[in-house]
């Protein structure tokens, strides 16, 4: 196959996270390119966005071990091999580390750190089997920078980096890459939930939260489109990326270029 076409190669998706937003954009663009998708989420309201995509839906709690193999295994089992993983799911909590509850610090590390390692554990013997795989952690700018408030998603995404290097420098000999995408705010659910603890933390109306705080380290002042972080996750699972292996893709609205 010519690493110049321009068309993608159907290939064998698992996206997490894919009830609402990002996930659920990424499966509308790679089930439009004629991938095969699982698409696995907690929420079992996931099944009709999924099908109506044209994806299969799994049900799966990935703050669970087992879940997160099992996930794994009805991929394989109902497409015979696994070559694209996102890892997606995610959610936010926010709280002083004063008042942070373990519980919950537990829930996210479990969810947006654990739950990725296991997924890329137990989908890399498919991927070294067939020479060629892609594995695409949504991050965060918050993997980045920090900001008051999240020391649990902060600490997890940032600890996602650490898992993206490891796995493009374990992958490359054998055809995988794996990178890291890193948004700021996304005009999705977990974001309208966020303004509104936002504003109670910091005491400012809705309005307030998303000028001063969200849009604050903004160059071009306006929320992500779920679709623009679905394009790039597109690209990353392609042939043509091939060589972008290791890396971290800021779509920030140039928050950190200052
Ligand atoms: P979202 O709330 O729309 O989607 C999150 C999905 O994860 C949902 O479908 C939810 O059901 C699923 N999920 C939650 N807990 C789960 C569990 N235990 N098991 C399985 N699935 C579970 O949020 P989103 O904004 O689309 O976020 C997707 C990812 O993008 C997250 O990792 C988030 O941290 C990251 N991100 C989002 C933004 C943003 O501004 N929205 C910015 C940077 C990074």
């Amino acid at each position: 196959m010519s690493i110049t076409s321009k068309e993608a190669s159907p290939r064998v998706a698992l996206v997490t996270g894919t009830t609402s937003g990002i996930g659920a954009a990424v499966v509308e663009e790679f089930c439009r390119q004629g991938h095969q998708v699982l698409a696995v989420d907690f929420n079992g309201e996931g099944k009709a966005v999924a099908e109506a995509a044209g994806a299969v839906f799994f049900q799966a709690n990935l703050t669970d071990a087992d879940a997160c193999r099992a996930a794994v295994d009805e991929a394989l089992r109902r497409f015979g091999r696994l070559d694209i993983l996102v890892n997606n799911a995610g959610i936010q909590h926010v709280s002083s580390i004063e008042e942070f509850p373990e519980a919950k610090w537990r829930q996210i590390i479990d969810l947006m750190l654990t739950a990725p390692f296991l997924l890329t554990q137990a989908a890399w013997p498919s991927m070294r089997e067939g020479g060629w795989g892609r594995i695409i952690n949504i991050a965060s700018v918050h993997a980045q920078v920090a900001s008051p408030g999240k020391a649990a998603y902060v600490s997890a995404k940032h600890g996602m980096i650490g898992l993206t290097k490891t796995a493009a420098l374990e992958g490359g000999s054998q055809g995988i890459t794996a990178n890291a995408i890193c948004p700021a705010y996304v005009k999705t659910p977990l974001v309208d939930n966020q303004i509104a603890d936002q504003a109670q933390l910091h005491d400012m109306d809705e309005q307030e939260v998303i000028e001063q705080i969200m849009l604050k380290n903004a160059a071009v002042k306006r929320l992500i489109e779920p679709a623009e972080v679905a394009s790039l996750v597109a690209y990353l699972a392609s042939d043509l990326a091939g060589a972008v292996t290791g890396a971290s893709w800021n779509i920030d609205l140039g928050w950190t270029a200052q």
